[in-house]
Protein backbone atom coordinates (compact mmCIF):
# COMPACT_ATOMS: atom_id res chain seq x y z
CA UNK A 1 0.00 0.00 0.00
CA UNK A 2 1.66 2.99 -1.04
CA UNK A 3 0.95 6.39 1.07
CA UNK A 4 -1.48 8.29 -1.86
CA UNK A 5 -3.93 5.28 -3.11
CA UNK A 6 -6.70 6.18 -4.72
CA UNK A 7 -5.97 10.46 -4.42
CA UNK A 8 -6.51 12.56 -6.88
CA UNK A 9 -3.84 15.81 -7.22
CA UNK A 10 -3.56 18.78 -8.99
CA UNK A 11 0.08 20.31 -9.45
CA UNK A 12 -0.22 23.77 -10.87
CA UNK A 13 3.13 24.64 -13.43
CA UNK A 14 4.14 21.16 -13.12
CA UNK A 15 5.65 21.10 -16.71
CA UNK A 16 9.16 21.48 -15.31
CA UNK A 17 11.11 22.46 -12.09
CA UNK A 18 10.50 21.72 -9.12
CA UNK A 19 6.50 21.51 -10.15
CA UNK A 20 7.48 18.07 -12.63
CA UNK A 21 9.47 16.60 -9.50
CA UNK A 22 6.33 17.17 -7.23
CA UNK A 23 4.10 15.37 -9.63
CA UNK A 24 6.39 12.44 -10.22
CA UNK A 25 6.77 11.75 -6.90
CA UNK A 26 2.70 12.06 -5.73
CA UNK A 27 2.15 9.76 -8.57
CA UNK A 28 5.08 7.37 -7.32
CA UNK A 29 3.18 7.49 -4.32
CA UNK A 30 0.02 6.04 -5.96
CA UNK A 31 -1.92 9.55 -6.37
CA UNK A 32 -3.51 10.01 -10.13
CA UNK A 33 -2.14 13.79 -10.83
CA UNK A 34 -3.22 16.45 -13.40
CA UNK A 35 -0.25 17.95 -14.82
CA UNK A 36 -0.93 21.66 -15.15
CA UNK A 37 0.96 23.71 -17.82
CA UNK A 38 0.59 27.46 -19.17
CA UNK A 39 2.64 26.93 -22.22
CA UNK A 40 5.09 24.11 -22.52
CA UNK A 41 2.71 21.51 -23.65
CA UNK A 42 5.96 18.73 -24.67
CA UNK A 43 6.92 19.36 -21.21
CA UNK A 44 3.71 18.27 -19.56
CA UNK A 45 3.45 15.14 -21.94
CA UNK A 46 7.02 14.53 -20.95
CA UNK A 47 5.70 14.25 -17.19
CA UNK A 48 2.82 12.57 -18.03
CA UNK A 49 4.67 9.93 -19.96
CA UNK A 50 7.32 9.29 -17.54
CA UNK A 51 4.41 8.62 -14.85
CA UNK A 52 2.15 6.16 -16.87
CA UNK A 53 6.28 4.06 -17.44
CA UNK A 54 6.36 3.85 -13.69
CA UNK A 55 3.03 2.76 -13.90
CA UNK A 56 1.13 5.91 -12.49
CA UNK A 57 -1.59 7.74 -13.77
CA UNK A 58 -1.73 11.44 -14.83
CA UNK A 59 -3.13 13.79 -17.28
CA UNK A 60 -1.85 17.51 -18.64
CA UNK A 61 -4.17 19.91 -18.67
CA UNK A 62 -3.35 23.68 -20.00
CA UNK A 63 -4.27 26.13 -17.75
CA UNK A 64 -3.20 29.95 -17.61
CA UNK A 65 -3.42 29.88 -13.69
CA UNK A 66 -3.60 33.57 -13.35
CA UNK A 67 -6.98 33.95 -15.15
CA UNK A 68 -9.96 32.94 -13.06
CA UNK A 69 -12.03 31.08 -16.25
CA UNK A 70 -9.12 28.93 -17.39
CA UNK A 71 -8.59 27.97 -13.46
CA UNK A 72 -12.19 27.15 -13.13
CA UNK A 73 -11.70 25.15 -16.82
CA UNK A 74 -9.23 22.82 -15.04
CA UNK A 75 -11.12 21.96 -12.40
CA UNK A 76 -14.19 21.18 -14.52
CA UNK A 77 -11.96 18.88 -16.63
CA UNK A 78 -10.58 17.51 -13.91
CA UNK A 79 -13.67 16.55 -12.39
CA UNK A 80 -14.79 15.18 -15.34
CA UNK A 81 -11.65 12.57 -15.20
CA UNK A 82 -11.31 11.98 -11.85
CA UNK A 83 -14.49 12.80 -9.57
CA UNK A 84 -13.26 15.00 -6.74
CA UNK A 85 -9.67 16.56 -5.49
CA UNK A 86 -8.10 15.53 -2.79
CA UNK A 87 -4.56 17.32 -3.05
CA UNK A 88 -3.73 20.97 -4.35
CA UNK A 89 -0.42 21.90 -4.67
CA UNK A 90 0.09 25.85 -5.60
CA UNK A 91 3.21 25.48 -7.70
CA UNK A 92 2.98 28.03 -10.47
CA UNK A 93 5.18 30.85 -9.61
CA UNK A 94 7.65 33.19 -11.69
CA UNK A 95 10.29 35.45 -9.90
CA UNK A 96 11.81 38.55 -11.20
CA UNK A 97 14.57 40.52 -9.27
CA UNK A 98 14.57 44.75 -9.73
CA UNK A 99 16.06 47.37 -7.51
CA UNK A 100 13.31 49.47 -6.27
CA UNK A 101 14.11 52.23 -8.82
CA UNK A 102 13.31 49.98 -11.70
CA UNK A 103 9.90 48.47 -10.32
CA UNK A 104 7.32 49.24 -12.85
CA UNK A 105 3.59 48.22 -12.70
CA UNK A 106 4.07 45.68 -15.13
CA UNK A 107 6.52 43.82 -13.29
CA UNK A 108 4.28 44.01 -10.36
CA UNK A 109 1.29 42.71 -11.76
CA UNK A 110 2.98 40.11 -13.48
CA UNK A 111 4.40 38.48 -10.21
CA UNK A 112 1.64 39.15 -7.87
CA UNK A 113 -1.38 38.31 -10.53
CA UNK A 114 0.07 34.68 -10.85
CA UNK A 115 1.55 34.48 -7.20
CA UNK A 116 -1.01 35.50 -5.33
CA UNK A 117 -4.33 36.16 -7.03
CA UNK A 118 -3.94 33.14 -8.75
CA UNK A 119 -2.92 30.70 -6.18
CA UNK A 120 -5.93 32.98 -4.31
CA UNK A 121 -8.52 32.10 -7.35
CA UNK A 122 -6.97 28.47 -7.25
CA UNK A 123 -7.62 27.44 -3.73
CA UNK A 124 -11.40 29.35 -4.21
CA UNK A 125 -12.23 27.10 -6.85
CA UNK A 126 -9.89 24.29 -5.98
CA UNK A 127 -11.64 23.72 -1.85
CA UNK A 128 -14.86 23.25 -3.81
CA UNK A 129 -13.94 20.17 -5.11
CA UNK A 130 -12.91 18.79 -2.05
CA UNK A 131 -15.22 15.46 -0.68
CA UNK A 132 -16.28 15.52 3.40
CA UNK A 133 -13.17 13.66 4.06
CA UNK A 134 -11.52 17.19 3.35
CA UNK A 135 -7.87 17.14 1.65
CA UNK A 136 -4.38 18.59 1.65
CA UNK A 137 -2.93 21.99 0.39
CA UNK A 138 0.45 22.42 -0.20
CA UNK A 139 1.52 25.91 -1.51
CA UNK A 140 4.97 26.27 -2.80
CA UNK A 141 6.56 29.96 -1.01
CA UNK A 142 10.03 30.64 -0.86
CA UNK A 143 12.76 31.37 1.85
CA UNK A 144 12.24 35.23 0.25
CA UNK A 145 9.14 35.49 2.53
CA UNK A 146 10.99 35.91 5.59
CA UNK A 147 14.59 37.03 4.20
CA UNK A 148 13.58 39.33 2.07
CA UNK A 149 16.71 39.82 -0.30
CA UNK A 150 17.72 43.52 -2.02
CA UNK A 151 16.44 43.80 -5.25
CA UNK A 152 13.66 41.56 -4.72
CA UNK A 153 10.78 43.44 -2.61
CA UNK A 154 8.14 42.69 -5.21
CA UNK A 155 8.59 38.91 -5.48
CA UNK A 156 9.49 38.78 -1.70
CA UNK A 157 5.87 40.54 -1.20
CA UNK A 158 4.32 37.85 -3.39
CA UNK A 159 5.60 35.06 -1.27
CA UNK A 160 4.63 36.80 2.37
CA UNK A 161 1.44 37.09 1.03
CA UNK A 162 1.10 33.36 -0.44
CA UNK A 163 2.00 32.85 3.62
CA UNK A 164 -0.37 34.94 4.92
CA UNK A 165 -3.35 33.44 2.86
CA UNK A 166 -2.25 29.67 4.38
CA UNK A 167 -2.05 31.02 7.64
CA UNK A 168 -5.29 32.64 7.62
CA UNK A 169 -6.65 29.79 5.53
CA UNK A 170 -5.40 27.12 7.84
CA UNK A 171 -8.22 28.36 10.18
CA UNK A 172 -11.22 28.99 7.76
CA UNK A 173 -10.52 24.95 5.91
CA UNK A 174 -9.73 23.10 9.64
CA UNK A 175 -13.17 22.21 10.56
CA UNK A 176 -13.80 21.13 6.76
CA UNK A 177 -10.60 18.98 7.45
CA UNK A 178 -8.55 20.35 4.54
CA UNK A 179 -5.14 21.06 5.99
CA UNK A 180 -3.29 23.66 4.20
CA UNK A 181 0.55 24.04 4.74
CA UNK A 182 3.63 26.56 2.93
CA UNK A 183 6.76 24.71 1.71
CA UNK A 184 9.34 27.52 1.56
CA UNK A 185 12.02 26.53 -0.10
CA UNK A 186 15.79 28.10 -0.41
CA UNK A 187 17.98 28.17 -4.02
CA UNK A 188 16.54 25.33 -6.32
CA UNK A 189 18.23 25.00 -9.71
CA UNK A 190 15.57 24.77 -12.02
CA UNK A 191 14.90 25.48 -15.59
CA UNK A 192 13.42 28.84 -14.20
CA UNK A 193 17.03 30.04 -12.32
CA UNK A 194 18.93 28.74 -15.41
CA UNK A 195 16.40 30.97 -17.61
CA UNK A 196 17.54 33.70 -15.04
CA UNK A 197 20.83 33.25 -15.23
CA UNK A 198 20.97 32.39 -11.20
CA UNK A 199 21.99 28.76 -11.90
CA UNK A 200 25.24 27.99 -12.04
CA UNK A 201 26.53 31.64 -11.21
CA UNK A 202 28.90 33.12 -8.94
CA UNK A 203 25.81 34.45 -6.89
CA UNK A 204 25.08 30.34 -6.81
CA UNK A 205 28.83 29.95 -5.28
CA UNK A 206 28.16 32.52 -2.98
CA UNK A 207 25.12 31.14 -1.73
CA UNK A 208 26.31 27.29 -1.21
CA UNK A 209 29.30 29.20 0.63
CA UNK A 210 26.85 30.12 3.34
CA UNK A 211 24.51 27.11 3.03
CA UNK A 212 25.92 24.58 5.68
CA UNK A 213 24.88 21.35 3.31
CA UNK A 214 27.14 23.42 0.78
CA UNK A 215 25.18 22.77 -2.43
CA UNK A 216 21.95 24.18 -4.01
CA UNK A 217 18.86 22.68 -3.92
CA UNK A 218 17.26 20.07 -6.68
CA UNK A 219 13.54 19.69 -7.11
CA UNK A 220 14.15 15.62 -5.63
CA UNK A 221 15.42 17.58 -2.43
CA UNK A 222 11.39 19.82 -1.98
CA UNK A 223 8.95 16.68 -3.51
CA UNK A 224 9.43 14.63 -0.55
CA UNK A 225 8.34 17.42 1.82
CA UNK A 226 5.21 17.98 -0.59
CA UNK A 227 4.51 14.15 -0.39
CA UNK A 228 4.70 14.62 3.47
CA UNK A 229 2.28 17.29 3.54
CA UNK A 230 -0.09 15.86 1.01
CA UNK A 231 -0.03 12.38 3.17
CA UNK A 232 -1.74 11.33 6.62
CA UNK A 233 1.83 10.99 7.92
CA UNK A 234 1.01 14.96 8.47
CA UNK A 235 -2.63 14.08 9.48
CA UNK A 236 -2.41 16.88 12.66
CA UNK A 237 -0.40 19.40 10.87
CA UNK A 238 -2.05 23.02 9.21
CA UNK A 239 -0.45 26.35 8.91
CA UNK A 240 2.92 25.39 9.06
CA UNK A 241 5.32 26.84 6.94
CA UNK A 242 8.28 24.42 5.88
CA UNK A 243 11.46 25.65 5.14
CA UNK A 244 14.18 23.47 2.99
CA UNK A 245 16.83 25.20 2.60
CA UNK A 246 20.18 24.02 3.66
CA UNK A 247 20.17 27.01 5.86
CA UNK A 248 20.51 26.86 9.94
CA UNK A 249 19.09 29.56 11.65
CA UNK A 250 22.18 31.35 12.59
CA UNK A 251 23.52 31.25 9.11
CA UNK A 252 19.94 32.50 7.96
CA UNK A 253 20.73 35.71 10.04
CA UNK A 254 23.86 36.05 8.77
CA UNK A 255 22.86 36.00 5.37
CA UNK A 256 20.20 38.66 6.06
CA UNK A 257 22.88 40.63 8.11
CA UNK A 258 25.20 40.23 5.47
CA UNK A 259 22.92 40.98 2.62
CA UNK A 260 24.01 38.03 0.19
CA UNK A 261 20.88 38.24 -2.06
CA UNK A 262 19.60 34.68 -2.42
CA UNK A 263 17.77 35.92 -5.19
CA UNK A 264 14.70 32.88 -5.12
P1 LIG B 1 10.26 27.05 -13.33
O1 LIG B 1 11.35 26.07 -13.53
O2 LIG B 1 10.34 28.37 -14.02
O3 LIG B 1 8.85 26.37 -13.73
C1 LIG B 1 7.70 27.16 -13.59
C2 LIG B 1 6.46 26.33 -13.85
O4 LIG B 1 5.33 27.18 -13.64
C3 LIG B 1 6.37 25.82 -15.27
O5 LIG B 1 5.76 24.55 -15.27
C4 LIG B 1 5.47 26.84 -15.94
O6 LIG B 1 4.69 26.30 -17.01
C5 LIG B 1 4.53 27.18 -14.82
N1 LIG B 1 3.88 28.46 -15.02
C6 LIG B 1 4.43 29.68 -15.25
N2 LIG B 1 3.46 30.59 -15.42
C7 LIG B 1 2.28 29.92 -15.30
C8 LIG B 1 0.92 30.30 -15.39
N3 LIG B 1 0.55 31.59 -15.64
N4 LIG B 1 -0.02 29.35 -15.24
C9 LIG B 1 0.31 28.05 -15.00
N5 LIG B 1 1.58 27.63 -14.91
C10 LIG B 1 2.53 28.56 -15.07
O7 LIG B 1 10.03 27.40 -11.78
P2 LIG B 1 10.64 26.73 -10.45
O8 LIG B 1 11.99 27.28 -10.21
O9 LIG B 1 10.43 25.27 -10.50
O10 LIG B 1 9.67 27.38 -9.35
C11 LIG B 1 8.44 26.78 -9.03
C12 LIG B 1 7.86 27.45 -7.79
O11 LIG B 1 8.80 27.34 -6.72
C13 LIG B 1 7.54 28.93 -7.94
O12 LIG B 1 6.37 29.24 -7.22
C14 LIG B 1 8.75 29.61 -7.29
O13 LIG B 1 8.43 30.89 -6.82
C15 LIG B 1 9.03 28.63 -6.18
N6 LIG B 1 10.42 28.67 -5.68
C16 LIG B 1 11.47 28.41 -6.52
C17 LIG B 1 12.77 28.42 -6.02
C18 LIG B 1 13.96 28.15 -6.89
O14 LIG B 1 15.10 28.46 -6.46
N7 LIG B 1 13.80 27.58 -8.07
C19 LIG B 1 12.99 28.71 -4.67
C20 LIG B 1 11.90 28.98 -3.84
C21 LIG B 1 10.61 28.94 -4.36
P3 LIG B 1 5.05 26.57 -18.57
O15 LIG B 1 6.46 26.10 -18.73
O16 LIG B 1 4.06 25.76 -19.30
O17 LIG B 1 4.94 28.04 -18.79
Amino acid sequence: MKKLDGKIAVVTGASKGIGAEIAKHLAAEGAAVVVNYASSKEGADLVVDEIASAGGKAIAIQANMSKKAEIQRLFTQMQEVFGRLDILVNNAGIYENLPLEDITEEHFHKQFDLNVLGLILTLQEGVKHFGSAGGSIINISSIVSTLAPANSSVYSATKAAVDAVTKSLAKELGPRRIRINSVNPGMVETEGTHAAGIAQSDFQKQTEAHTPLGRTGQPQDIAPAVVFLASSDSAWITNHLREATGLTSATRTALSVSGVQLQT
